[in-house]
């Protein structure tokens, strides 16, 4: 397992194997952080640079620990990916966006949601079920969610991952290629899938206006894209500077700090009403 460096008061180890006494408690904590509502829902905004289009968020999900405070999610994810515990954590996440989404206001604004998958949720077989039954409890379109996978979730059993692609695509969600850039699929193989948006990953984005290779790979990404007919979002737009530099390169979408950081569910709504 990856070694990872935890900042903070929390120093879970999840270089430990997980059947260590530590990762457990970090296990029961985790499953009771579900029970207790620990887990809090934070949306960021993702806006269109040209024209209009429909309003857009990414789902991030927080745990609001009772001693620690606000733990983010790379202290908890990677170990829930580990222990599998994360396919509870999508179902929560998604039970809490299909609520968001029920609301009128947001059925009428025509907002739709990206949720991130794991590896995990894609080598799940049930999870075009579970995920049918729940929209259907909720009254949501799948067409409201745009699912976010990474180059290396995809890579890591390309084969179910592809079915898995293939079915949830022809159950009427929205895919997207997240840290696109990062991992070393083959643009032939990505070709292939029944993707409709790359994310081009925000480290060569935030390295936009420090030397010309990062803008560089910024650029023959969003004209890949655009010549596959995907949509491209960039994220870690941290600058106006970079912002314009997108929008005159024709990316579609941004994401990042300069628009708005991701906020509680609540502020979102706020945030939806000051755009107008
Ligand atoms: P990600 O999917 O690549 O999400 C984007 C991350 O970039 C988020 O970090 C977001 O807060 C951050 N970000 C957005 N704009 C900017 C910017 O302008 N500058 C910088 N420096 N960062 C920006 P966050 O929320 O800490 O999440 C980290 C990662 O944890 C996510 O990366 C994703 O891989 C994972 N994650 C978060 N929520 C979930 C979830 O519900 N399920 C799963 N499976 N993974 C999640
Ligand atoms: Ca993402
Ligand atoms: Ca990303
Ligand atoms: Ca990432």
């Amino acid at each position: 397992a990856a070694k990872r460096k935890l900042s903070g008061a929390l120093r879970y180890d999840v270089s430990i194997d997980s059947s260590s006494a530590q990762n457990l408690s970090l296990l029961t904590e985790l499953r009771r952080a579900v029970e207790r509502n620990e887990l809090r829902l934070y949306l960021q905004p993702k806006v269109p640079l040209h024209g209009q289009s429909g309003s857009a968020a990414e789902a991030l999900v927080r745990w609001q620990h009772p001693q620690r405070g606000m733990v983010p999610p790379m202290e908890f994810i990677p170990f829930a990916e580990q222990t599998g515990f994360v396919r509870q954590l999508t179902l929560w996440m998604f039970e809490e966006v299909a609520k968001f989404l029920a609301q009128p206001a947001q059925q009428s604004r025509g907002l739709r949601v990206s949720v991130n998958l794991s590896t995990r949720d894609l080598l799940d077989p049930d999870l075009s079920h579970k995920l049918a039954a729940l929209l259907d409890r909720h009254g949501v379109l799948a067409s409201s969610f745009c699912l976010e996978i990474t180059e290396s979730a995809i890579m890591d059993d390309p084969h179910r991952a592809e079915a898995m692609l293939n079915r949830l695509s022809e159950q009427g969600f929205k895919l997207s290629i997240d840290d696109f850039g990062t991992g070393y699929s083959s643009l032939a193989y990505l070709k292939r899938l029944p993707v409709d948006e790359l994310k081009i990953d925000k480290s060569f984005v935030m390295g936009m206006e420090q030397g010309e290779d990062d803008a560089m790979i910024v650029r023959s990404t969003i004209d890949l894209a655009h010549n596959l007919g995907l949509t491209v979002v960039a994220e870690g737009v941290e600058t106006g500077g970079i912002l314009e530099r997108l929008r005159a390169l024709a990316c579609d979408e941004a994401q990042g700090y300069h628009i708005s950081r991701p906020m509680p569910a609540q502020e979102f709504l706020a945030w939806q009403q000051r755009q107008g």
